[in-house]
């Protein structure tokens, strides 16, 4: 078969040899002549795999002691809710950043919630997402402040945390770019990322939080608390086995490569090498301004819908597949999650430049 590369935002790419690895082991899981999708999560091939699984995720991402890890469902779309049914108390003020789309979709489902007062603190809508929102210093301590730090739709992404958030229990939406780039665990009081882009199979969503932070006086249904399913270690029904697997095949592989650094030196390698041909091309316009851009998904556009539409259906042929930017903006998005190789982003580029002068760019 053709070399493909999956430009893909979510589900994305995965490392070869996870693969291969999940395709060996497939038929008999640690020659117990079971599938890993036959095993019982009650059994001890189930419980050492996801407590290796943890283990690997704590060392990678060195998350302390005090922070819980669970590994649940409902996608990150799940977490807009969860979050602030379990966290908002005391004054019930949370405070949301928007920064795009799934921010956006973060704060409806806050709205949702009863009994909570909503305030969007800083907004980057001025611009068309293509910034930032500016943090003002905020007057008053919320129960948390909501930031995506990677916006996957606009290609937006914090490189650094915002100074004016520094005294607020902050609460990261790292969907798209958990285990790209180093963040400091211990600066938030909760992270939350749905496993389809950087970490495995959809299906499973990594939360991280704060001990401290989960109250076992809160009434609220097990499935949707915090406290409820860390005391069961994330298997108060049964847990997504298959995508726990995987997830901890690629915990030891990103352990194997040399970790976050490790990712963080390669994708910030390839996102420069497309970045400098956008900002060199006369054809094709990236529209994130240069502070705000994200490492992992890279928004372009050559201004007539036409022409893009072509790029990407030519593109899509020469082997270069999911280019298609989404529907809300249009356009082509390049996504380079951890396992997009950077020979990838080179036939990319060759492409854009052979497209470019057939245009007569
Ligand atoms: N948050 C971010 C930053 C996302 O990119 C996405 C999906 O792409 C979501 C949340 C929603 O995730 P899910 O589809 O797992 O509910």
């Amino acid at each position: 078969m053709a070399q493909i590369y999956n430009f893909s935002a979510g589900p994305a790419v995965l490392p070869v040899s996870v693969v291969h690895q999940v395709q060996s082991e497939l038929v008999s899981y640690k020659n117990s002549g079971m599938s890993i999708m036959e095993i019982s999560h009650r059994s001890s091939l189930y419980t050492d795999m996801e407590a290796e699984a943890e283990e690997n995720l704590r060392k990678l991402m060195r998350i302390p002691a005090e922070y819980d890890v669970l590994f649940l469902q409902g996608g990150g779309t799940l977490q807009f809710a969860m979050v602030p049914l379990n966290l908002a108390k005391g004054n019930n003020q949370v405070g949301y950043i928007d920064s795009g789309h799934w921010a956006q979709r973060a704060i409806e489902e806050a709205q949702l919630v009863p009994k909570i007062k909503t305030d969007v603190v800083a907004s980057a809508a001025s611009t068309n997402y293509t910034t930032l929102p500016e943090v003002p210093k905020l007057k008053k301590q919320y129960d948390y402040i909501h930031l995506t730090l990677n916006n996957t739709i606009e290609g937006t992404m914090y490189r650094k945390l915002p100074e004016n958030l520094k005294h607020q229990l902050l609460v990261g939406d790292m969907s798209s770019n958990i285990m790209a780039q180093r963040y400091n665990v211990e600066d938030f009081g909760l992270i939350y990322a749905g496993a389809q882009k950087n970490i495995g199979p959809a299906g499973m969503t990594v939360v991280i939080v704060k001990h401290e932070l989960l109250d076992d006086k809160l009434e609220l249904p097990a499935m949707l608390s915090y406290v409820k399913q860390a005391a069961k270690h994330s298997a108060l029904n049964t847990p997504p086995v298959f995508a726990i697997y995987v997830a901890g095949l690629v915990f030891k592989w990103l352990l194997e490569q040399g970790g976050v650094e490790e990712m963080q030196k390669r994708n910030e390698k390839k996102a420069e090498l497309l970045y400098n041909y956008l900002d060199s091309s006369s054809l094709f316009n990236a529209p994130v301004t240069k502070d705000a851009r994200s490492l992992t998904n890279i928004p372009f556009v050559t201004g007539n819908a036409e022409l893009d539409q072509r790029f990407i259906a030519d593109a899509q042929e020469s082997g270069l597949v999911n280019l298609k930017g989404h529907r809300s903006v249009g356009g082509m998005r390049a996504s380079l999650y951890n396992a997009f190789p950077f020979e990838g982003v080179q036939k990319l580029i060759e492409f854009m430049e052979r497209f470019e002068q057939s245009v007569g760019g």
